[in-house]
């Protein structure tokens, strides 16, 4: 059971690591274009500050990378 338990974190840890590499790799690529703006979120609007990768709410003062459809996400 204990051994269960700890699997299970394990891999929800790797995942975890699993995502937020992928995410890395894929702004570093996506930074590269230059069509890219980097904005801090300054408006309290819920569709305006919403995350379109993690789909979370960005808190005022967030740095996010805005693209040309003004779809925005985090940077980090
Ligand atoms: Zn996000």
């Amino acid at each position: 059971m204990l051994r269960r338990m700890w699997l299970n974190e394990y891999r929800a840890n790797m995942l975890k690591e699993y995502r937020k590499m992928l995410k890395e790799a894929m702004m570093a690529r996506l930074l590269r274009l230059r069509s890219l703006k980097e904005v801090t979120i300054d408006v309290d609007d819920h569709d305006e500050s919403l995350c379109s990768i993690c789909t979370e709410n960005m808190e005022i003062g967030t740095v996010a990378v805005s693209l040309p459809c003004s779809h925005k996400f985090h940077k980090t």
